[in-house]
Order: structure tokens, then C-alpha cells, then sequence
């Protein structure tokens, strides 16, 4: 049928293409695809959900929302200029600065002009016969480009919980990835956040210091370490500016581009002097080093992980007076760094307040929402303000949300059904000339460093087949079952593949996301680069390209 509709529409001679591409997403990734492509003389045209760019920086308006990544090291690295002229204020800069900073990269290179806002993408689908993507927006209109570039967020499909009567709240409600613009004030009300992630607990701390009542409604407790933030002053900022090779060096060389990477010692090669020396010396420091930069095998030995998971166990004691409470705040389920850590300040002291109470719903469930608040098993907690910091359908969700089809109208979530099957994350079998940006199989990390690498490499490719007027990429099959049985090698032995977590797929307010999937490439990121280099180098061997 689609292919008839196609037929008659090109024997009518309507134009076979709009743009030569279409990039979703005007985040950091659709920021520097856009970039890029223009460079390459490409007409691209960028459509975007929201109103502005920046995407998480954009949507998440929350308070508290700031980076675990140092602030220096998440900026974009391309342009020698652009880092000389920005100054961070702060280590970890916060989500109205990171907000400036992706508005002042789009109007230092003029981005704007090609960005469509206010324009959600509810389909792509491949017409064989153009080799064009043809992708319609929420209003109806339609674009066609032989070149589509998914670049819309591994975080970015909010997820709200299911809890019966969640609609019939009458105060205020806000998830906290699509918050206002303008501010919420606290003084004085009842709030409850729901969730204790990485953004539950910067929401929670910040919201703790003037809200009248704070109740934290906890499902399972996260492992959260010290952030350590501070601000730059001037011969801190002058050596940052002067340092930038040298540091995205050592990004470039890290395990997951973050400044820190694990300590080549194992935890038990040390006296256990040495080793509590050096935890302390890690919770000391700033940001990820305790995550990132500890005892090589963390994350895959058992008792190394307790060692470190009994470490971190008994400052959290030290910090929260009551010990029953520091005891819901203590995981026991998972070991430390085995999902995402929260970086947190003063996080735990919250609990010491006398306006805040943590509910501990795994033992009292949750029934339902009422006009009032919320019943659980054992009480009738009456709020003002509702905060659900339940983050997100990660990583496939944001594919999930648009009818994508492929060749012979092949359905993009029919074909992940059972989890994402790619070539190095970038591309899926079927869908020629779709590339994804931060999709599913990357590698992560600190993500902005991964997002220049795949657009740069998408970016090499297009110019590839520009030069030799090729008008078609697909991934063979086999690149991919091997690719993807590659990325599941990769996971094995790591103990975050054996914990219920967005990283393995898991979101229990989603139908369907209950069994565990490899969504993520967790091998390093310089093997990961290595692999697709490599693939370029070949001439692009392991695609099929016409
Ligand atoms: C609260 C928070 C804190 C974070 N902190 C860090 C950190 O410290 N360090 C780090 O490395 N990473 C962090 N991340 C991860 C962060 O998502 C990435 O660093 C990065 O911003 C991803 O950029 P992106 O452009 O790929 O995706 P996004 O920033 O998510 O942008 C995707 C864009 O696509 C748009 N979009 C999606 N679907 C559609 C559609 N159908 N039609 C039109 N538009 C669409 C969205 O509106 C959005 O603007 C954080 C994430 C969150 C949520």
C-alpha cells in the first residue's frame, strides 16, 4: 500500500526530497549533527519538541538539577574558541548555566535557522523507492531526507509512576523533567517527592532547605556519595582554559571519558589500611572519582564491592542521627556503583531536619492518589505538592514514542521486541540511512565526549558516501548479530548487569520493561571507538552501501 501511495506520488512529480537531512532532537547531540552537517554543505532542517534548545538542560528545570560530570568536561571540545570564551562559574555547574551555555553554542554558530521548535516527530518511515525518510510531525505536516539522525536522548521519555487515582490530586504536580519555567516556591507546603534517584536526590536537597514539610516517599534507597562542588575562581578558571588539550586527552584515554578511571590495584592487593585510606581520600574528592576511579575490580568482584558497599555504608550511619532512618537510607539490595551513583550535598544531613520524614513505601506500599495526597498502607498523608522524580523509559524509550519503520514498513519496536540489535549503536538492520545518536549499544559515560565521537563518525560516513554518490546505508546482518552479541560479552561479569536498573532495561512503571536487556555498550570507550574506526578505515565493509 505504502509502496503504491509512493509510486503515484513521484509520477506527480512531487519533489523527492525537502532537506538532504533530518536531524530529531536539538540537544547536544542534534546541536553539533547540525554543526557538522552544514559543514558539509548539507541542507538540514532539526526538528524539536520544546520550545528552545538544549534538551535535558532544556526540559530539566528542576531544583537542583546539576551535573555529576565536572562542568569543564561535558562542554564541547571542538571548538578552540568557543572553550577559550566560555568561563563555568562552578565544578558542577547547575541546569540554568548548562542552559545558557547550549543557548550561546547555538547562536555563536547560528544554529537556530535551521531548527524547527515546537515540532514533535510521531513518525519516520523509509520509502524504498526515493531512498527518503519521510517523517510527519504531531501536526500532520511531512518532510522527506535521505538522511535521518536520531539525536533524542537516552533520558529524555518521562516516565510518572502507576499509582491508582494519580490524576485525581487537586494541588500542584510536576515530574520533574518537564518542570516550569517559571519557579515553584515551597515555604510554607506540604511536599512529597516520589523517587531517590540521581534526581529524586538533588530535588529532595534542595527542596528540604524551604519547603514547610518534606516527605521523601522511598522505594529502594541508591548508593550516593559526595559531590564536593565549589566554585571556580580565576587561577583555577586559567588553568582549566590553558589545560583543555591535555584534558580531553585524558577523557579521550579514560574508561568512560570521565577524568577519572579505575586505579589498576585490586582492593585486596592493599593492606586494609591502605585500602580505608584510600576510600577516604575518594570521598573526599570531587565528583565520580569513587565510582569511576576506584579499585579496578568494584564492579565485578563480590567482596571487593562490599568492601567498598560496607565503606560507604557506615558514613551514611555517621550522617544521619536516627539509626533506623540511616538504615531505610542503606541499600541492601545492591552493591555500591552497581546502578547509578547520585552525587548528593548534604544529602543525608537532610534527614536530620525536623521538617522532613522519609516513608519507606517498599514497607508501607503506596494504595493510591487522592484528591488530598497520597494513602499508603498505614497512613493518609495529606500534600500540597507532588514532585515525581521517576526519571525515565530509558535509552529505547525516546524510539519507542515514534512510529519508525524501516524497508517493506518494518516496525522499529517490533524488531527490538526482545532488546535492541544494532551495528555499534549507530545504525539497525533495515532502516538504511537512519543514524542514532546516544542510541541504544554506545558507550556512554561522560556523554558528551561519546556525542562528539558519533557524530563526527556519522558525519565521516555521510561525507563517504557523498564523495562516491552513494545514496544507501544499511547494516548487514551479520555486522549486527555480531555487534550485538558483542556488546552482550561485554556486560558479562559486571555486577551492574545483575541489578534491576534503567541501565538493564528495567522501569516498572512501564508495561512490557520487566525483563533485563543489554541496552548499553559497557566495555571501554576507547575499545568502542577502536571498533568503529576501524569499520570506517575498511571502507565501510560491514555496511552495505549503494
Ligand atoms: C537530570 C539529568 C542530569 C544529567 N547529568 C549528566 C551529567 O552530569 N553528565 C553526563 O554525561 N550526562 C548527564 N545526563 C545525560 C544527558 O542526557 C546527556 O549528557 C546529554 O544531554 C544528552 O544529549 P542528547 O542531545 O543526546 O539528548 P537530550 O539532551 O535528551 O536531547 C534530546 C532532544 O530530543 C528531543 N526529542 C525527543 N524525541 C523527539 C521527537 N519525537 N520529536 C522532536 N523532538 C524530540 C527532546 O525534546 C530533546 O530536546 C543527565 C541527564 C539528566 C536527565
Amino acid at each position: 500500500m505504502a509502496a503504491v501511495h509512493e509510486a503515484e506520488a513521484l509520477s506527480q512529480g512531487a519533489p523527492a526530497h525537502d532537506w538532504d537531512a533530518i536531524v530529531i532532537g536539538a540537544g547536544m547531540s542534534g546541536l553539533y549533527m547540525l554543526y557538522r552537517l552544514r559543514e558539509l554543505g548539507l541542507r538540514v532542517r532539526v526538528f524539536e519538541a520544546g520550545t528552545g534548545v538544549g534538551g535535558t538542560w532544556y526540559w530539566n528545570r528542576y531544583p537542583g538539577a546539576r551535573f555529576d560530570s565536572e562542568s569543564y568536561s561535558y562542554g564541547y571540545s571542538f571548538s578552540p574558541e568557543l572553550l577559550q570564551e566560555w568561563s563555568w562559574s562552578e565544578h558542577f555547574a547547575a541546569q540554568p548555566e548548562t542552559l545558557r551555555y547550549l543557548n550561546y553554542v547555538a547562536d555563536k554558530f547560528d544554529l537556530r535557522r535551521d531548527i524547527q521548535f515546537r515540532s514533535r516527530v510521531t513518525s519516520a518511515h523509509y520509502q524504498e523507492m526515493r531512498r527518503s525518510w519521510e517523517v510527519t510531525l504531531q501536526d500532520g505536516a511531512r518532510y522527506r531526507a535521505p538522511f535521518l539522525i536520531t539525536a533524542i536522548g537516552l533520558l529524555s521519555a518521562p516516565t510518572l509512576p502507576r499509582i491508582a487515582g494519580i490524576e485525581s490530586f487537586r494541588g500542584q504536580s510536576f515530574h520533574t523533567a518537564q518542570w516550569p519555567h517559571d519557579p515553584v516556591h515551597f515555604a510554607h507546603k506540604r511536599v512529597a517527592v516520589l523517587g531517590s534517584g540521581a534526581t529524586g536526590v538533588q530535588t529532595i536537597q534542595e527542596v528540604a532547605k524551604t519547603a514547610g514539610h518534606l516527605t521523601v516517599l522511598q522505594r529502594r534507597p541508591n548508593w550516593c556519595a559526595p559531590l564536593h562542588n565549589s566554585k571556580i575562581d580565576e587561577a583555577a578558571q586559567a588553568r582549566i582554559k590553558a589545560g583543555y588539550p591535555e584534558m580531553f586527552a585524558r577523557c579521550r584515554a579514560t574508561f568512560a571519558c570521565f577524568l577519572h578511571t579505575p586505579d589498576p590495584r585490586g582492593t585486596f592487593e592493599v593492606t586494609p589500611d591502605e585500602r580505608e585510606a584510600f576510600f577516604e581520600k575518594l570521598y573526599a574528592e570531587r565528583g565520580f572519582g569513587i565510582w569511576q576511579g576506584n579499585f579496578r575490580d568494584i564492579l565485578t568482584d563480590r567482596a571487593a564491592n562490599a568492601a567498598i558497599s560496607a565503606f560507604v555504608a557506615r558514613k551514611i550511619r555517621e550522617r544521619v542521627r536516627d539509626p533506623r532512618v540511616a538504615e531505610k537510607l542503606i541499600p541492601k539490595d545492591h552493591g555500591f556503583g552497581t546502578r547509578r551513583v547520585p552525587l548528593e550535598t548534604h544529602y543525608y544531613e537532610v534527614y536530620n531536619q525536623p521538617n522532613v520524614e522519609l516513608v519507606d513505601i517498599k514497607h508501607s506500599p503506596i494504595e493510591r492518589i487522592t484528591p488530598d495526597g497520597i494513602k499508603t498502607r498505614d497512613a493518609a498523608l495529606a500534600f500540597d505538592i507532588m514532585i515525581y522524580a521517576t526519571g525515565f523509559d530509558a535509552i529505547t524509550g525516546s524510539f519507542d514514542r515514534i512510529d519508525i519503520r524501516g524497508r517493506d514498513g518494518q516496525k522499529l519496536r517490533a524488531k527490538w521486541a526482545n532488546g535492541p540489535q544494532t551495528f555499534l549503536g549507530v545504525q539497525v538492520e533495515g532502516f538504511p540511512n537512519m543514524f542514532m545518536l546516544m542510541g541504544p549499544h554506545t558507550a556512554l559515560g561522560n556523554i558528551p565526549r561519546s556525542i562528539e565521537y558519533n557524530v563526527e563518525w556519522v558525519t565521516n560516513l555521510i561525507a563517504y558516501m557523498r564523495q562516491r554518490r552513494l545514496t544507501r546505508a544499511d547494516a548487514l546482518p551479520r555486522a549486527v548479530a555480531a555487534w550485538t552479541d558483542h556488546v552482550k560479552d561485554m556486560g558479562e561479569g559486571l555486577l551492574s548487569n545483575e541489578v534491576d536498573s534503567w541501565m538493564t532495561g528495567i522501569n516498572s512503571n512501564i508495561a512490557g520493561k520487566q525483563s533485563r536487556i543489554i541496552a548499553r555498550y559497557s566495555g571501554s570507550a576507547p575499545a568502542y571507538r577502536k571498533r568503529c574506526d576501524e569499520v570506517a578505515a575498511d571502507g565501510y565493509r560491514e555496511l552495505a552501501l549503494g
